[in-house]
């Protein structure tokens, strides 16, 4: 099968690091040229987060449903709660040209992988564990023991940080959005993605369509 020009961005990180605000800050500046994977989850709305915007909010009984229904292209236990990616938008938005974003943990980049060999992992780090610890505290949208359970678990998703292609530390926030951008930006110019986006020009150039 030929290569779709829509590539697959997997972020994943400790919970606090950034990487939402990343990836919002990404998809502003060229918002046709992506499409954000919204995920189910079990988890209850943070004030201020919207169904469908955010997040898909569902019942354990709904997700379990979904799950068994085969919808979900990946799903994982992640502190506590249920999340998954809807495999529907996935495959039709590559179609179109469109990087897709998730935002997923380790266990979710795994079995995505499976699918897309080619999904790009990018992981992004805090500056410091003083510095994740007070990113989660400011954001002041979880309670005390949802954020002592998450600075908990932020080793244990650390350590899964070397089966992403990318790493970005995300201690200047222009910085990091900025290598963000470059990481995507590269992934674009790569040769079966730009054969697929101008598969005419190839054409009458004479130049192969896939590399050798
Ligand atoms: P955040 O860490 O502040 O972004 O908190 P969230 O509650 O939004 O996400 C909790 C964890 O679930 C994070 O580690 C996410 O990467 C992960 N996550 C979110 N959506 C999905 C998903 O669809 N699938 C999987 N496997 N993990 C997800
Ligand atoms: P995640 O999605 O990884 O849990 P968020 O994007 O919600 O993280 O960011 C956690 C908090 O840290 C937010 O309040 C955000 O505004 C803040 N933040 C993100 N990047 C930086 C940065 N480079 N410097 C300082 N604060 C940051
Ligand atoms: P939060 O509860 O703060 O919104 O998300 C916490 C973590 O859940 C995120 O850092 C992310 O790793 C994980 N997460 C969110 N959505 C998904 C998803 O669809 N799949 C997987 N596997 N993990 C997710």
């Amino acid at each position: 099968m030929s290569e779709s020009s829509g590539s697959i961005f997997m972020v994943a990180a400790p919970s606090g690091a950034g990487k939402s605000s990343l990836v919002n800050a990404l998809i502003a500046q060229d918002p046709a040229q992506f499409v954000l994977s919204i995920s189910c989850t079990t988890r209850p709305p943070r004030p201020g987060e919207e169904n469908n915007r955010h997040y898909r909010f569902v019942s354990v009984d709904a997700f379990n449903a979904l799950r068994n229904d085969n919808a979900l292209l990946e799903w994982a236990e992640v502190h506590g709660n249920f999340y998954g990616t809807p495999r529907d938008r996935i495959d039709e938005s590559l179609a179109q040209g469109k990087d897709v974003i998730l935002e997923i943990d380790w266990q979710g980049a795994q079995q995505v992988r499976r699918h897309f060999p080619e999904a790009v992992g990018i992981f992004i780090l805090p500056p410091s564990i003083e510095a994740l610890e007070a990113r989660l505290r400011n954001r002041g949208q979880d309670a005390e023991h949802v954020i002592s359970r998450r600075l908990l678990a932020a080793g244990s998703e650390m350590s899964h940080a070397p089966e992403f292609q990318y790493v970005i530390i995300n201690q200047e926030f222009s910085v990091a959005l900025q290598e963000l951008s470059q990481i995507v930006s590269a992934t674009r110019l790569r040769y079966g993605k730009q054969a697929a986006r101008h598969a005419e020009l190839f054409s009458q150039l004479g130049v192969r369509s896939a590399p050798v």
